[in-house]
């Protein structure tokens, strides 16, 4: 069998993909991974996606967003792809199986970047966490530290704080990335503070995570706080190790033009995968719905 599509990923730019080519009856096929919903299944409250008004859960949203996929016709399989072969009939392999297509919408978002700092790696799922919407209640009336000054770490310093005794956010810079509307809330919660100019050296302990030993960049002294766990929130990596021949940045991002099409003919890309400014569920879904739209219009060329 070939199918019309092919899309890799299902997060909220290839559920929207999904979406759009279901509609348009292209025979669609969504390999996904892990779960539906990417990324934003992790986040509590999405207080941006237009329509929400008081924010929605980010794993409710992804629910919704695979029923509609599914409703307009989209089949969902779950495997990972290990790599792409092009051709007028282009292959997607996967660990289990290989697939036929004529195009391919790479939809395959980011993946969480690491300190790689001593303690980190060890003690991954014992204190060191990449997901405070995971892990928050265990660290009830504990000390925890957030890595980072972003969207990410402010927003979920806020989550953890509701739970955790102390939050300290340790920053390399000296003023914060994180969306303005995010640093003023940051003002209202009285257990949460800001080291400055500061970067993480090592993560320190036994059979669970002890201190943190931390150094101000612009004095050079260093301390070492004590803490129950790091929520690390440094940025995202692309995740395209799939991907030999596709154009892609010096980051790793998929370069396409303004209607997702990538530097090979029938391929697309869409969301956090592709190079671009703004990385939301919001541009992600736009994505996805012109990939799809561009992937109908090349059909109609074949
Ligand atoms: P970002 O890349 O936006 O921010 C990463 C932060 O980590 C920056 O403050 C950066 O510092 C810092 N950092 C990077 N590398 C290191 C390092 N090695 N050591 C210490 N600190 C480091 O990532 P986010 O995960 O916050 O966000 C990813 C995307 O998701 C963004 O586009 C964001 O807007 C979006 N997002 C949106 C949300 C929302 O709209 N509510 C919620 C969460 C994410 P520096 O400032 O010095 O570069």
């Amino acid at each position: 069998m070939v199918y019309d599509v092919i899309i890799i990923g299902a997060g909220p730019a290839g559920l929207a993909a999904a979406i759009y080519s279901s509609r348009a009856r292209l025979n669609t096929l969504l390999i996904e991974k892990n779960g539906c919903g990417g990324q934003m299944t992790v986040t509590d409250l999405l207080e941006n996606y237009p329509g929400f008004n008081g924010g929605i859960n980010g794993f409710d949203l992804a629910l919704k967003l695979e029923e509609q996929a599914k409703e307009f016709g989209a089949e969902i399989i779950y495997d990972e792809v290990v790599s792409l072969q092009d051709g007028n009939i282009k292959k997607v392999v996967t660990v289990n199986n290989s697939y036929q297509t004529k195009t391919i919408i790479v939809a395959s978002g980011t993946h969480v970047k690491k300190m790689n700092i001593p303690g980190e790696s060890a003690f991954i799922g014992k204190g060191v966490s990449f997901c405070a919407t995971c892990d928050a209640p265990f660290y009830k009336d504990k000390d925890v530290v957030v890595i980072g000054g972003g969207d990410s770490a402010i927003q979920e310093a806020i989550y953890l704080s509701k739970f955790a005794k102390n939050v300290t956010i340790v920053h390399r810079k000296d003023s914060l990335k994180a969306t303005k509307i995010l640093q003023e809330r940051l003002l209202s919660y009285s257990n949460i503070s800001i080291m400055y100019n500061s970067v993480a050296n090592e993560i320190i302990g036994t059979s669970s995570i002890e201190k943190i030993r931390i150094t101000n960049i612009k004095t050079s002294q260093v301390q070492e706080l004590n803490t129950n766990g790091v929520f690390v929130f440094i940025g995202l990596l692309p995740n395209t190790d799939f991907i030999t021949n596709i154009s892609l940045d010096d980051q790793g991002y998929v370069i396409t033009d303004e209607n997702m099409r990538t530097s090979i003919v029938g391929i697309f890309a869409c969301g956090d995968v592709r190079k671009k400014q703004l990385r939301q569920v919001v541009t992600a879904t736009s994505d996805g719905a012109q990939a799809a739209v561009s992937a109908v219009h090349y059909l109609e060329t074949l």
